[in-house]
């Protein structure tokens, strides 16, 4: 029956399919998947699927990249404060922490792991639209000085930090975050950056809140931020946000410490992403050039640059590994019915995402199939008319680039385990 669906394709494809732009862990030697120098099937061997496997190496190498980046573009002390939300495996956060990074939390529970990871709290920025009275506080009080900065999304959220504070005896730091108009080109739902988000302020609503002294008793401005979206690839929009947000700092009667420019660059998750992804190095040498253009050669004051990334640092460092249930016929459509499910992962299901699946054992003869998962849900799809080899029960697959959004966003639904995280 699976004849039906066969054909010969170039013994290379798979080899193809791996020549990433970016750094991988992965790599096939001999028809077999290997992680980290290791073969995929040994690792599973003795571990139940699915389970997410990350690599040490490779979050290193996308950390020191990012970091040595911004250092080599000579940008004034950067400070990169890791977006927890992309992974907060607290093995990823002590690795980050040992080399230097910082954190971008956007709830209490990511900032008590972030703490408990020892990451100094003069290196954690707090943004989200809804912090609440008791977010607030615990941000205030941990440390000696509370964060280093509440980045602020509404006038009302500034009041209330100001109000509690004031009860607190405290000063609290915060800064402001831009909506500054622009349209990053990527999927809809992690697009940020316009005037119908919910994210961030209008510029003029930030100069009317400079004025209101009693929001300024026990806070104190110390930077403007922005984020204009998530898996960013192409700079346009990005240096469009840098001259707004550098228009505005150079507008208002404040010595700032610092400029945040969020997190964002994407990963090749796609053929057509690799052919056209901005790397790490133009990235920085984009944001350099824009913010000297914008910003440091208009002034003698030049505050420090804040980054946020997330997917960039660990995007690549993991997958999920999966074995087959079973296959199913129907009509005309093959299915290959994996144990990994939406829950597990859930990008595809929410953004359409694509992400690529792999055999543990490469095979010249390849069959088109839908990789599906068990979740009574028709979105529990990993891929539509994928050229995998004819697979049966217990052949491995993995879930390339599933380290950023993937545990973070698992959930139990149907009642199913979250999946366990190993480092090889
Ligand atoms: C999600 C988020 C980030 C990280 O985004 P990536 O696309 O993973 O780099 C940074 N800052 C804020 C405010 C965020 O919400």
């Amino acid at each position: 029956m699976a004849l039906l669906f066969s054909f010969f394709i170039d013994v290379f494809f798979y080899n193809t399919l791996m020549k990433n732009i970016l750094p991988s862990p992965l790599e096939y030697k001999n028809n077999n998947l290997y992680f980290d120098g290791k073969r995929l099937d040994a690792i599973a061997a003795k571990k139940r699927t699915p389970f997410y496997l990350y690599s040490k190496k490779t979050l290193r190498h996308y950390y020191e990249h990012f970091s040595k980046a911004a250092v080599k573009n000579n940008l004034p002390s950067p400070l990169v404060c890791y977006a927890l939300k992309a992974n907060s495996n607290k093995d990823v956060l002590a690795q980050l922490k040992k080399m230097g990074s910082g954190a971008d939390v956007v709830s209490v529970g990511e900032l008590k792991k972030a703490l408990k990871a020892g990451i100094d709290p003069q290196k954690i920025v707090f943004s989200g639209v809804a912090k609440t009275a008791e977010e607030i506080r615990f941000a205030l009080k941990c440390g000696k000085k509370g964060i280093y900065s509440f980045n602020v999304e509404s006038i009302e959220e500034l009041q209330l930090i100001n109000e509690i504070a004031k009860k607190e005896k405290r000063i609290a730091r915060v800064a402001f975050r831009l909506n500054p108009q622009v349209s990053a080109k990527t999927h809809k739902h992690i697009s940020t950056g316009n005037k119908t988000h919910k994210f961030g302020l209008l510029k003029a609503d930030i100069v009317e809140a400079l004025e209101a002294r009693e929001f300024w008793t026990n806070t104190t401005l110390v930077g403007l931020s922005i984020h204009i979206g998530s898996q960013l690839t192409e700079m346009k929009a990005t240096v469009k946000a840098i001259e707004e947000i550098s228009k505005l700092a150079l507008s208002i009667d404040v010595a700032l410490e610092f400029l945040d420019l969020g997190g964002g660059l994407g990963i090749d998750y796609t053929a057509e992403e690799k052919s056209k992804l901005t790397s790490i190095d133009t990235y920085m040498k984009t944001v350099a050039d824009a913010l000297e253009k914008y910003y440091y050669s208009k002034t003698d004051h030049c505050p420090r640059v804040v980054f946020e990334p997330g997917r960039i640092i660990v995007g690549k460092m993991g997958v999920l590994v999966s074995r087959v249930v079973r296959t199913k016929v129907s009509d005309s459509n093959h299915f290959t019915i994996i144990d990994a499910g939406m829950n597990d992962l859930i990008r595809p299901a929410l953004y359409e995402a694509y992400h690529e699946v792999l055999p543990a054992q490469a095979s010249k003869k390849l069959i088109k199939t839908d990789i599906v998962g068990p979740i009574c849900e028709t979105s529990d799809c990993f891929g539509s008319k994928r050229k995998l080899p004819a697979l049966s029960a217990g052949d491995l697959v993995v879930i390339d680039n599933a380290g950023a959004y993937g545990q973070t966003m698992a959930s139990s639904y149907n009642e199913r385990e979250i999946a366990t995280e190993y480092f090889v």
